[in-house]
């Protein structure tokens, strides 16, 4: 029996495009202490003006997941922001991250599978679906909030039945967001991906609608009512370690299902939460703290926290295209 392929579908590039990527990231001066801590934490001796910063950054990437238990990890591009009228805004999007990048690094790199980004009010949306899915696109990632894409919007229709006829999945950001610039912030909740659950797409809700700050606003509640209504609707676990997390996974532990893998590298894994909680002993807790590969702790510490092996490998059966381990 082969097994499947263990995949981790949430996973970041970032570059400044200086060696043509086409790649923009622009960090506002409060976010450039957590950059350096991220850096640092992915073992990435570089800052965001290295005119190398884009091809160090995908050889470490290569690296560490090379040196892990998954076998493929989705790599994500990011659309700028368009308006309803269908008008680009990049001086509002802090990140952009080209679809032929990711889908040139998929083709270059076996570990890599792509994760396209379209705003569906693009005038080429329906276009580029076509385009990325005859290139391979493993499934579309989208930011409601950051790229303003209200997916309720009667007019997106089209676009959420041409993902359904190219199989393409959604992975939509839910819950707070603080790595980047919060555009819409009424468009954080489960709710807004109705639309494209009605129409059949298969859509994961990164992060489970979980509050990023103390004091935002939680839709983990709602994740779990919808994601007994709609069987298309499934919740990733991407960067939930810290304490503002610790009610979500709590309450996802007690029911693992519909649920994916996803580590929104390069976001760290804190482990000493859970620790508090008593979820981890004292010797997982102390194997766990010298993983430095952050994928391998990532895996080693969804395992801890007793999710099922099948949160690694799921996501085989709603993405896009046969994947060989
Ligand atoms: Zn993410």
């Amino acid at each position: 029996m082969t097994s499947l392929p263990k995949i981790d579908m949430h996973v970041h590039v970032l570059g400044n495009g200086k060696t043509g990527s086409g790649c923009r990231a622009t960090v506002p001066m409060w976010q450039v202490p957590f950059g350096k801590i991220m850096a640092k934490g992915i073992g990435l001796n570089t800052s965001l003006a290295d005119p190398l910063l884009d091809m160090l950054y995908v050889e470490k990437l290569i690296h560490w997941v090379q040196s892990s238990s998954f076998d493929k990890v989705v790599v994500l591009a990011c659309d700028n922001l368009y308006d309803e009228a269908g008008n680009c805004h990049p001086e509002r999007s802090g990140v952009y991250v080209p679809n032929e990048y990711v889908l040139k690094l998929a083709r270059q790199h076996p570990e890599f599978l792509p994760g396209v980004s379209i705003h569906p009010a693009r005038a080429d949306a329906l276009l580029e679906l076509e385009r990325c899915a005859a290139a391979g696109a493993a499934l579309v990632k989208l930011l409601p909030c950051v790229q303003a894409v209200d997916c309720n919007r009667a007019k997106y229709k089209a676009f959420w039945l041409k993902m359904v006829e190219l199989s393409l999945p959604l992975l939509a950001h839910t819950g707070g967001e603080i790595a980047m610039p919060v555009n819409r912030a009424d468009l954080e909740s489960v709710d807004t991906l109705s639309l494209p659950l009605k129409c059949g797409v298969n859509v994961i809700a990164a992060h489970c609608g979980t509050r990023a700050l103390p004091w935002g606003r939680d839709y983990l509640d709602q994740f779990l009512v919808m994601r007994n209504v709609f069987p298309n609707l499934y919740g990733d676990i991407a960067a939930l370690s810290q304490v503002t997390h610790l009610r979500t996974l709590e309450k996802l532990r007690e029911s693992p299902q519909q649920l994916l893998y996803g580590s929104d590298y390069p976001v760290l894994t804190a482990i000493s939460w859970v620790r508090l909680k008593g979820w981890v002993s004292k010797s997982d807790y102390r194997r766990l703290r010298k993983i430095k590969n952050p994928f391998q702790k990532g895996f080693e510490f969804t395992k801890a926290l007793g999710f099922p092996e099948t949160i690694f490998t799921d996501v085989n059966s709603i993405i896009n295209g046969p994947v060989a381990a």
